[in-house]
């Protein structure tokens, strides 16, 4: 009889592996979280480029404005000191125009400076979001890497795994395997156990004396009185 069960028992083992193996892939991070924020400073840094290069735009602008209004200005003090204006009243348009575009590069003027500490602070911003996109990303890929070199050596586990079962089943008792495959379900997995105390290692009940002497005397159809599961004995 003892011929019945271990075979048996061996291939729960392989069995406990196996599930243990396809828990451990199942519950491996595949970076879906690091992804996502990865993304989100992705994200985050094309806001603060694009909010830098609007307010650079602005500047630029302004700036345009300034140089016409520079130009213009020098184009009317050329015809203001050229001599060639005698009438009073077009020499004291000119003056004015000359004395509301210097007021009006004087405000621009104003507004550059403040602009260009603002695109400067934009900048700041927006290369600290660079600097954290590339961390998020490195971070990632690092972790894709770590977990594509994990779950490819947990396949190759299992597929061994299941190699070794392919060979186990078929020294099994064909009556005992189909037994073993119902308690399989009602078990978590673990039909069968291996005694090595006074109790069952399935559930933690201990034996009556009845049982504990069977299985001494070699006796192989016995299960736990408590969760049903094989007991298997080998002195
Ligand atoms: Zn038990």
């Amino acid at each position: 009889l003892a011929e019945l069960l271990k075979p048996l028992y061996e291939l729960q083992e392989i069995d406990t592996q196996i599930h243990k193996v396809e828990k451990a892939l199942g519950s491996l991070d595949d970076g879906s979280q690091l992804r996502e924020e990865s993304e989100a400073a992705a994200r985050d840094l094309a806001a603060r480029r694009q909010a830098q290069h609007d307010l650079e735009i602005e500047f630029r602008d302004e700036d345009l404005k300034l140089k016409s209004f520079e130009t213009k200005r020098d184009q009317h003090r050329v015809r203001l000191y050229s001599g060639t204006i005698g009438n009073p009243k077009e020499l004291e348009h000119l003056r004015n125009e000359i004395d509301s575009l210097t007021k009006s590069k004087g405000v621009i003027e104003e507004k550059l400076l403040e602009l260009m500490e603002r695109v400067e602070a934009r900048k700041v911003a927006a290369d600290a979001a660079q600097a954290e996109s590339r961390r998020q990303d490195d971070l990632l890929a690092a972790h894709l890497a770590d977990f594509a070199e994990r779950s490819a050596h947990m396949n190759e586990q299992v597929v061994e795994l299941r190699w070794q079962r392919d060979e186990a089943v078929k020294r099994v008792d064909e009556e005992l395997l189909a037994q073993y495959a119902r308690l399989l379900k009602r078990t978590n997995n673990l039909a069968i156990v291996r005694v090595t105390g006074s109790g069952c290692p399935g559930c933690g009940v201990e034996f009556t004396s009845f049982i504990f002497r069977r299985l001494h005397q070699g006796m192989e159809d016995l299960t736990c009185e408590n969760c049903d599961r094989m007991l298997f004995y080998e002195e």
